[in-house]
């Protein structure tokens, strides 16, 4: 039985009858752009996460470029993020003209490592934008610490993490603004583009929306040079009846996770670092490898509530390559997220460069395995036993 990395059909299909309802509602309104429907879903979004304030938008990329432009950044700033991360979170810095700085990650959560962050601030860092990768939020403590102590802006950029927590409190809705993702991939998936912009400051979202439509208010009158980042109504319209079964989405990821770890970690050679705390110290990298370690499984902080976009896992001793060929031909759907970190992209070829050892590592050791909500108990034992068998060979 193939088990595919995702299936959008086996999400989507089941709620078809409502879909087609929900189209014809919105091709009965006429009203294809921003309207009653995408107010409806943005309250509805910043309630779930949060936020006082939800700003929907054409794509999570456009939510980071849409607050960096409310935040002011551009020419002669510099802002932190992760390299270990999907590209869209630099390519927006850059396109405001500010500086991505680049900041390595934590080998056990993957997410920014904020004494790196330290070590790359200089007078002219404006903002930093943790990423909360893979569905788990990053260290927001110790970022909105760093970002009090140097008086820096805050982007969550939880375009992978839409729903999950840090400490209680819903990913984006503790910085200056948080962004979310509703690409197809993405936990809450949508059918086309999308995203949302959230943040708890009245005047931040007032720039925003301003922005989000060519800088205008009142109509044809542009006090501000904005763009078109605005929602189709059909998009917010359809991403509601999703919303619904967000829950029951993020309760099934979490239980394959969970069924993955119980059962991957019983094999020899497999670890899981502590969940009780962040693994960036170099202390506990050391400890958690020894020489038969072959893979090391993702860990769910216990502060945290992860809701797993990604299952990834870290394949030692230069075999990734050959387990991706392995659960390949098995039939098992796997990919590599990230296999080039962000500072070595050839288009920041002009930007200072300074060595990531951990972003390196990771990507030649990542491998992502299905964990989408909809599969199987089969499905799960599949993938389990496939990587067994590759692990004893
Ligand atoms: C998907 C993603 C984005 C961009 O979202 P789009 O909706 O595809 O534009 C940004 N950041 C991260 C971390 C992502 O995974």
């Amino acid at each position: 039985m193939p088990v595919p990395l995702l299936d959008v059909n086996a999400q989507n299909l089941p709620l078809q009858e409502e879909l087609i309802k929900t189209f014809e509602k919105v091709l009965q309104s006429g009203r294809f752009i921003m309207g009653e429907e995408m107010e409806a879903f943005e309250s509805e979004v910043a309630e779930m996460v949060g936020a006082k304030h939800g700003i929907s938008v054409s794509s999570g990329t456009d939510a980071i470029l849409l607050a960096l432009m409310v935040l002011g950044l551009g020419e002669g700033d510099e802002v932190l993020c992760p390299s270990f991360t999907f590209f869209a979170t630099a390519g927006c810095i850059a396109r405001t003209g500010a500086t991505p700085v680049f900041v390595d990650c934590c080998p056990v959560c993957f997410n920014i490592d904020i004494e790196d962050a330290k070590s790359k601030l200089s007078s002219k860092t404006k903002a930093v934008i943790p990423v909360h990768l893979f569905g788990q939020a990053a260290n927001m403590d110790a970022v909105m610490e760093l970002a009090y102590e140097h008086d820096l802006k805050v982007i969550e950029d939880g375009a992978q993490a839409i729903g999950a927590t840090f400490r209680g409190r819903g990913v984006g809705s503790i910085g200056d603004f948080g962004t979310y993702s509703f690409f197809p991939s993405k936990n809450l998936g949508g059918f086309g583009d999308g995203g949302m912009l959230v943040t708890n400051d009245d005047a931040l979202a007032e720039k925003a929306l301003m922005l989000r439509n060519h800088g205008m208010s009142p109509k044809y009158y542009h006090k501000l040079v904005g763009g078109n980042f605005r929602c189709d109504a059909l998009q917010a319209a359809l991403l509601r009846v999703k919303l619904r079964e967000y829950e029951t989405y993020t309760q099934r990821r979490q239980a394959n996770a969970a069924y993955y770890i119980e059962q991957l970690v019983k094999l020899s050679g497999v670890v899981q670092a502590d969940p009780s705390h962040c693994g960036c110290a170099e202390q506990q990298r050391q400890q958690l490898i020894t020489e038969g370690t072959q893979l090391v499984l993702p860990v769910s902080y216990e502060h945290n509530e992860h809701i797993w976009n990604q299952f990834t896992i870290r394949v030692l001793n230069g075999k990734r390559d050959a387990m991706k060929a392995f659960l390949t031909e098995k039939g098992i759907g796997c990919d590599t997220y990230y296999p080039v970190p962000l500072h070595q992209q050839e288009c920041f070829d002009g930007l200072s460069k300074t060595a990531l050892p951990v972003s390196e590592m990771l990507a030649e050791e990542v491998i992502s395995i299905p964990v989408y909500p909809e599969l199987s108990k089969e499905q799960k034992d599949e993938v389990i036993t496939e990587i067994q068998n590759f692990i004893k060979n």
